[in-house]
């Protein structure tokens, strides 16, 4: 087997989901996200899990994801839309029982027009200009969608990892000043709004990425692991050069590893002579350019050649190696390739969890 092990750890989403519901008050529900295939990590193993654990409502980017989470999860738990109701997503939306976050008076029109009665909920914009209403277009409109009973007023947080950002104030204010008194349930609050304090917890969160191990949620459990196999070993010396390009040239005589994994799978070509993979303890610094299905390695100073080495895990995490590329956890867990043999650890039986506050 030449392939990466990817081991996802269902019981540590769990925990992470336990713990994120804890930190809001009892009548908080706390919902899960779980878009982009679960941000990489398998959205019908991810989102049982987190229904064994006790999330009953649920969040996706676009009414095909709905329908695969629907599959997944049979009838029962809520399935919101954050795009909406866009054109083609109205058979969708009815056979595979959605509710689309409704983000602008055409999506409203649309939704009334070709399936009144079916349930909806409204996304505000309360500064981040990305999706839902402008306050002047829902205070316009307000009347006659509250007369439609939506199930929930939602906003999202520009800046919610940053919690000095005056932003946070002035998104909260905003959406309060648009909701209040409206009579309906509301959502402002992502794994960051959270982590804000309760003044920003409404009456529903929608944690993804603290679910998924990453910051802002720095108690976070660890939930993936990437062992990548080694192919080959072999001595250099002094003057050689390692990969494309002669991205790195030894000045003294090395023992290489190349192992398996590279750019298609997930694994940034900025990682390239900067990131270290981990031998148990012992840090093993990246060798020149990161190639499309492999990269060298140094482990001159390893005593015995090893038959893995580790990129994701106990010493690096999502966040640790997306710093190394300048980019976030998000995109590290969203890039994990389809190429690894993928491991779901579930130590606990999901039949005897709890999970309420
Ligand atoms: C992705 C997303 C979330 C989840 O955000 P995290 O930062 O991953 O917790 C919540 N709400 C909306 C609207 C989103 O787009």
């Amino acid at each position: 087997m030449s392939t990466g092990r990817l081991n996802i750890d269902l019981d540590a989403i769990a925990e992470n989901w336990r713990a994120l519901d804890q930190m809001s008050e009892q009548g908080v529900q706390t919902a899960a996200v779980v878009k982009a295939d679960a941000y990489g990590l398998g959205l019908g193993k991810v989102a049982r899990a987190l229904a064994a654990a006790g999330a009953r409502r649920f969040f996706v980017a676009v009414a095909e994801e709905g329908a695969a989470l629907r599959e997944a999860l049979g009838p029962g738990p809520e399935i919101s839309v954050f795009s909406g109701h866009m054109a083609g997503d109205t058979d969708m939306i009815y056979d595979l029982d959605l509710v689309p976050m409704l983000n602008s008076v055409e999506q409203l029109t649309r939704h009334f027009q070709a399936l009144p009665r079916h349930p909806f909920g409204v996304q505000l914009d309360s500064g981040m200009n990305r999706l839902g209403m402008e306050p002047a277009e829902w205070a316009a409109a307000a009347p006659i969608i509250l007369a439609q009973n939506p199930r929930l007023i939602m906003s999202h947080l520009a800046c919610a990892d940053e919690p000095d950002n005056e932003m946070n104030l002035t998104q909260l204010a905003s959406f309060l000043d648009m909701t209040e008194g409206c009579g309906v349930p509301r959502s402002l609050a992502a794994t960051g709004g959270i982590l804000l304090g309760t003044d920003y917890h409404f009456d529903l969160t929608r944690p993804g990425i603290g679910l998924y191990g990453g910051l802002p949620y720095e108690g976070a459990h660890s939930v993936v692991a990437l062992e990548l196999p080694i192919i080959q070993v072999r001595e250099i010396a002094a003057g050689e050069s390692v990969g494309y390009g002669q991205g790195f040239i030894a000045d003294h005589k090395m023992r290489v590893a190349t192992v398996s994994g590279g750019y298609a799978d997930g694994l940034f070509r900025a990682i390239s002579n900067r990131a270290m993979l981990f031998h148990q303890d012992v840090p093993c610094p990246i060798l020149g350019r990161v190639s499309m299905d492999m990269i060298g390695v140094d482990i001159s100073h390893l005593t015995t050649n090893p038959q893995f080495l580790s990129i994701l895990g106990e010493h690096q995490s999502i966040d640790d190696l997306a710093s190394t590329a300048d980019t976030i956890g998000y995109e590290v867990l969203c890039g994990l390739g389809q190429r690894y043999q993928r491991h779901y650890i579930r130590r606990t039986n999901p039949g005897i969890e709890g999970g309420q506050k």
